[in-house]
């Protein structure tokens, strides 16, 4: 998976959490299943962010804080910056 690709993945499955978490906290009667779902989530943003937030170039990982260039190498990390 390519970094832009799991970076907008990663942020789609966060927005996807807190939306289960508003909604747990809105219906009682859901929330079991809520909060299973809410784990689930958190489980693959876990996983793509510790397996795919990565240098393209030297395959350290990224951390947070993910700017244009990677901190270990220097290389620029993605082909295209989107305009947002
Ligand atoms: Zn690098």
């Amino acid at each position: 998976m390519k970094l832009e690709k799991a970076e907008k993945l990663m942020y789609i499955l966060i927005i996807a959490m807190i939306l289960v978490g508003a909604v747990i906290t809105a219906a009682e009667s859901v929330a079991v299943f809520g909060f299973v779902l809410c784990m689930g989530l958190l489980l693959a943003i876990l996983v793509i962010y510790l397996l795919y937030i990565r240098c393209p170039h030297c395959g350290e990982h990224l951390g947070r804080d993910r700017g244009e260039f990677c901190p270990h190498c220097g290389k620029k990390l993605r082909e295209n910056t989107p305009e947002n």
